[in-house]
């Protein structure tokens, strides 16, 4: 079915929905996105990704051409274009078109694109049966080279390590930051179980902050279970009770083998399963 697309201002059909080849989205991967989940017609947490998207725009000196009300009132419009209720948002801001030099001074008309679609998760067995997943060499790129914390249209980091995983037959791979520590998958947040407690990696470990992660950290505290930022390496992974990664896309999933190491007793954890029903029933509230 040919979608309906938001284009600067105004929605078009899906064909017409074109960019420029000078467009340094396209030409250096100049530009910020983010992904977002509608749950029965809520968009959830949609102020913290529109938060997120205006942070990453600022920290590359792009000016978005559009107020966050508006931003907020054309996703909802997107959404309804495409009759979703249920659905994933891609938003996208590129620097615009310029020249065939890297100077982003020299480009005019940043696009703003929204797309809706359905999502395809990971196949329902995965969630189920938890997943396997590998670590890649492939290191996360360090902050003082070009911080994480950024969600850019520049993601060859992330997919080179993906590329690993896959080459490994894992749907996701483990990524460390340059000091061996682990700092996120390939497009999830990381967390693991252990005496009780859920630790997960800090920002400053050279991770994207998850908004859903920050959700399940909020999820734990009401739940009463323990939950700090830790410094993990792959030894506590390998040592975890349970292990699980949160992302938009994912949601919650269990990871039950790492590195063909068996994590716990090799299924989803009591913690893993308590946190998943408390985060489906916080998007369906
Ligand atoms: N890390 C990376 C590298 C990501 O791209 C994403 C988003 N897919 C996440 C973590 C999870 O973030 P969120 O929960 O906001 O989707």
């Amino acid at each position: 079915m040919a979608r309906t697309i938001f284009m600067n201002d105004r929605l078009v059909p899906e064909e017409e929905a074109r960019v420029s080849v000078f467009d340094h989205g396209l030409l250096y991967g100049d530009g910020v996105f983010e992904g977002l989940r509608s749950y029965s017609g809520h968009v959830f947490r949609l102020d913290a990704h529109l938060d997120r998207l205006w942070d990453s725009a600022r920290a590359i000196c792009l000016e978005i051409p559009l107020t966050k009300e508006a931003m907020a009132q054309a996703v909802i419009d997107t959404l309804a274009a495409n009759s979703l209720t249920d659905g994933y948002i891609r938003l996208i801001v590129t620097r615009g078109g310029g020249t065939l030099g890297l100077d982003p001074n020299r480009c005019s008309n940043p696009q703003v694109i929204i797309i809706a679609d359905t999502i395809s998760l990971y196949p329902r067995e995965f969630y189920e049966q938890g997943l396997r997943i590998v670590t890649a060499a492939t290191q996360r790129i360090q902050s003082a080279a070009l911080s994480p914390r950024i969600k850019s249209l520049n993601y060859l980091n992330n997919i080179m390590a993906k590329l690993e995983g896959l080459q490994a037959s894992c749907v996701e791979a483990l990524m460390l930051n340059h000091k061996g520590e682990v700092a996120e998958c390939t497009g999830d947040n990381i967390f693991v179980v252990r005496s009780g407690r859920l630790l997960t990696p800090p920002p400053d470990a050279g991770i994207l902050e998850g908004i859903t992660r920050n959700a399940v950290m909020e999820l734990a505290e009401t739940d009463g279970i323990d939950c700090r930022e830790a410094t993990l390496t792959r030894h506590d992974l390998y040592t975890a009770d349970e292990c699980f990664l949160t992302g938009t896309a994912a949601e919650v999933i269990p990871v039950v083998e790492i590195d063909g190491r068996t994590i716990g007793h090799g299924n989803p954890g009591p913690i893993t399963r308590r946190l998943t029903d408390a985060f489906h029933a916080l998007v369906r509230a």
